[in-house]
């Protein structure tokens, strides 16, 4: 497969933590010198399409359109969403950070799942994902959000590093999304996907530092769901182990899915304190890091 390197530069407003509100642009020719900045810019996020936002309000995202047999529904005419406004992951930096003392830490709700219980780990062909019970919510946000699922985004033998947002343009070596659905409006995360209040997104950033314990709760399995359709039970525990510790400071935005169809639906609380796995873990999870994620 081929792709060619073509790349979309607008200007953006933003109040409130980096959120964009508005943004309205061009897609700009390769050669034009914006474009140079746009390709330079250090957040090369995933394979498909890189963001970033770039100072005096000019608003970068780079993307590549595939020149092979499906090249006529590349991104972003395939999923006018992508390459939008929206688009998510972003870098978190100075010049787009608003503190906004309004902001609430989150409450979490039945996190703590006993061990008699279970969660499913899949793999679909597309991602691993372990589907979390609705009865595990989050609230302090406009809406109760109700649990759905959580993946992991990895590095691949090319880049260790595989986080999906930056912070000043630093990756990290991972980054867990924790998947929820606006409960009180949708009936399930389906019907609230593609809706502008419908998804929450918890992402916690990890990076190499001991062995986790917790994360090895998921981890240990996943050498049991390596080819498509393969499930594994896994015993409950407390997800909250997952995160940082300090849940209060954190990054608020509303933004996207970040894989098509890129639906501008996720309200995105990214921790501000990453938690760490070690080497060890993170290298041989990166062995399944050709599964793609949604979200
Ligand atoms: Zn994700």
């Amino acid at each position: 497969m081929e792709w060619e390197q073509i790349c979309w530069v607008g200007e953006y407003v933003t109040l409130n933590v980096g959120a964009v509100l508005a943004a309205q642009g061009t897609v700009a020719k390769k050669e034009d010198p914006v474009c140079d900045e746009a390709l330079s810019c250090q957040n090369n996020l995933s394979k498909d399409r890189s963001i970033c936002l770039g100072y005096y309000g000019i608003y970068y995202i780079r993307y590549y359109k595939n020149k092979g047999p499906d090249g006529e529904k590349a991104w972003p005419k395939k999923y006018p969403f992508c390459g939008g406004v929206f688009q998510s992951p972003i870098d978190f930096h100075k010049d787009i950070l608003q503190y906004d003392s309004n902001l609430l830490p989150l409450e979490f709700i039945g996190y703590n799942v006993p061990s008699t219980d279970h969660f499913t780990l899949t793999n679909n062909g597309h991602s691993v994902k372990m589907y979390l019970s609705p009865t595990m919510a989050i609230r302090n946000l406009p809406f109760e959000y109700a649990a759905s699922q959580l993946h992991l985004h990895w590095g691949n033998r090319n880049k260790s590093e595989g986080s999906e947002h930056t912070i000043g343009g630093k990756h990290f070596a991972a980054e867990l999304h924790i998947v929820h659905y606006n409960s009180e409006k949708y009936p399930d995360v389906t019907a609230a996907m593609d809706k502008a209040d419908g998804l929450a997104v918890l992402a916690v950033l990890l990076e190499i530092g001991p062995f986790n314990p917790s994360y090895e709760k998921i981890f240990r399995h996943f050498r049991n769901v390596k080819y498509k359709d393969q499930n594994v039970q896994v015993p409950g525990f407390n997800v909250g182990e997952l995160l940082p510790e300090r849940l209060d400071e954190f990054y608020r935005y509303e933004g996207s899915l970040t894989t098509p169809p890129c639906y501008p639906s996720v309200l995105w609380t990214v921790f501000r304190h990453p938690v760490r796995i070690s080497q060890e873990q993170a290298s041989s999870r990166r062995a399944h890091s050709d599964l793609a994620d949604v979200s």
